[in-house]
């Protein structure tokens, strides 16, 4: 919509209520054709009413016209006959008659105003010239004026020695004269005001009506969505957190639909926090459990061998190393989910990092009598941020390590097309059971729960690892088969883009 309308209706804040604008619409739906019809209805009568008024008395003055010749009234005027039909015809139409002869006098005039003079008015002679009437209507001074010619009946064409007068030979009626009249027309005004007023007093109670109609009309359209506003605010009270349901019309059908989905989403993001906190809470309780009860049992008795204390305390201080990894779990997940401003982009030699992660964790690998082993079909530089890239690698080729066999074996593989680089961490370990593999990205999630705690697992890894990939637009797979072995595909781009 144009800025400006907005900001009238903005200005107008009631426009801007449907129920202000169904009101308006129907309001003036109702008005507009009752006004158009009244003055349509008062034109179409006075059209008809001078029409007709115009044909009576245009038939009344041609018959007067013939008696005047019949009279010979232009040369005598002394015809009672004629003077009694003009008297008739001011009287009927309050009117004025007066009569002109082919001199250009006037012959009688019913007001006896201008009997003697003589009249040069152009109708007046163009009516003369071509015996034709005229009539004319005028509304500002509510008069019809006529012009209505003498004619006196062509005498029959004189032919020599009996020929025949030619056919097309119209005899032509001579012009004697012409009737100049004037009748008023206000009885037709008279009627047209007292039906205009009665009109108008409709015009107004259908107003009335109308208004009484829109207002009603606008009420009850715009209810269901009160409804909907009400049924909403019951849930964002609190009173209730049941499905909102207003199926009055398909609009608040479909916003309805929306909120429910909202509701949804809001209710499993509460549920998987509230998780979050019990998981947090019972992992890093687990340690501090384990200290307190290796701490009393020591206070508890008397005379402990050195050698005891020494034992107890090297557990104590796996514990608190275990608390320590759960906490830095923990700050680097908080870190991921602050999303692209986390991220520090710089150009990275993927086989160097790689390298240098896998050197860093050979050691683990080799008391376990296992071979980790990196095949490049490529040099690969990439922009990534280098720190959650090795979180990233180190994550996964650890995993790698810890759940494999004794003597088993980790490859990880690098490759690059022209916009991603791909890196698969293959390991020939115990595997991932194919129920577990859709749930081994949520957090605190560990298949078996003993064993990864036996090996210092958090279950906060690949969760992070996850976030670290989707943070660099890219993607994660795994493919396990248990008892053979896992691969995990991790696949980014090769630039980085900012949207
Ligand atoms: P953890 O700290 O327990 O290793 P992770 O989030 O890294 O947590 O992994 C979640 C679970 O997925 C692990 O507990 C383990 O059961 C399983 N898992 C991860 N990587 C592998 C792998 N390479 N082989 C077998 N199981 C794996």
């Amino acid at each position: 919509m144009d800025i400006k309308i907005r900001n009238i209706l903005n200005q107008f804040k009631i426009l801007r209520s449907l129920q202000a604008r169904i009101f308006v619409i129907v309001f003036l739906i109702g008005i507009i054709p009752s006004i158009i019809m009244r003055y349509g209805i008062l034109n179409s009568y006075e059209d008809r009413a001078v029409s007709l008024r115009t044909s009576d008395v245009q038939r009344q003055l041609n018959i007067i016209a013939n008696h005047l010749i019949t009279y010979n009234y232009l040369t005598d005027t002394s015809s009672e006959v004629i003077s009694a039909e003009l008297e008739q015809l001011s009287n009927l139409y309050d009117g004025r008659v007066i009569i002109i002869n082919s001199n250009l006098k006037v012959i009688k005039d019913t007001y006896g105003i201008s009997e003697g003079k003589t009249v040069i008015s152009e109708e007046v002679v163009k009516c003369m010239k071509d015996g034709q009437g005229s009539s004319e209507f005028n509304d500002e001074y509510d008069y019809i004026e006529f012009t209505t010619p003498i004619l006196e009946p062509a005498p029959m064409a004189e032919t020599s020695e009996g020929e025949k007068p030619k056919e097309g030979d119209k005899a032509r009626d001579i012009v004697r004269g012409v009737m100049l009249t004037s009748v008023s027309t206000d009885s037709i005004v008279v009627t047209l005001d007292i039906l205009s007023r009665k009109a108008l007093i409709m015009e107004i109670m259908m107003l009335f009506v109308i208004f009484a109609i829109a207002l009603v009309l606008a009420k009850i359209l715009t209810k269901p969505f009160e409804r909907v506003t009400k049924a909403i605010s019951e849930v964002k009270e609190g009173f209730t957190d049941e499905p909102v349901s207003v199926p009055d019309y398909l609009e608040t059908e479909h916003i309805v639909d929306a909120f429910n989905q909202l509701l949804t989403r809001m209710k499993a993001l509460d549920t998987s926090r509230q998780e979050f906190v019990s998981n947090v809470s019972h992992e890093l309780k687990t340690p501090i459990t384990s200290v307190k009860v290796l701490a009393d049992s020591l206070l508890a008795q008397e005379d402990v061998p050195a050698e005891l204390y020494r034992e107890f305390m090297v557990d104590i201080a796996a514990e608190i190393d275990r608390e320590d990894k759960i906490i830095n779990d923990l700050l680097s997940m908080v870190k991921m989910d602050k999303k692209v401003a986390s991220l520090n982009i710089s150009v990275v030699d993927i086989n160097a990092l790689t390298e240098i992660i896998l050197k860093r964790l050979r050691p683990i690998a080799r008391k376990r009598d296992i071979e980790v082993v990196f095949e490049s079909n490529r040099a690969v530089t990439a922009e990534v941020d280098e720190v959650k890239m090795t979180l990233i690698l180190t994550n996964l080729v650890e995993n790698a390590i810890k759940y494999n066999r004794e003597q088993g074996g980790v490859k990880v593989v690098l490759d690059a097309d022209h916009q991603f680089f791909t890196l698969d961490i293959i390991d020939t370990g115990i595997g991932i059971p194919e129920e577990s593999l859709e749930h081994i990205y949520e957090r605190f999630y560990r298949v078996d729960k003993s064993h990864s705690r036996e090996i210092g697992g958090t279950g906060l890894g690949l969760a992070i690892t996850r976030s670290a990939v989707l943070l660099h637009r890219g993607s994660i797979k795994v493919s396990s088969i248990e008892g053979e072995g896992t691969t995990f595909t991790v696949k980014i781009p090769l630039s980085y883009v900012v949207f």
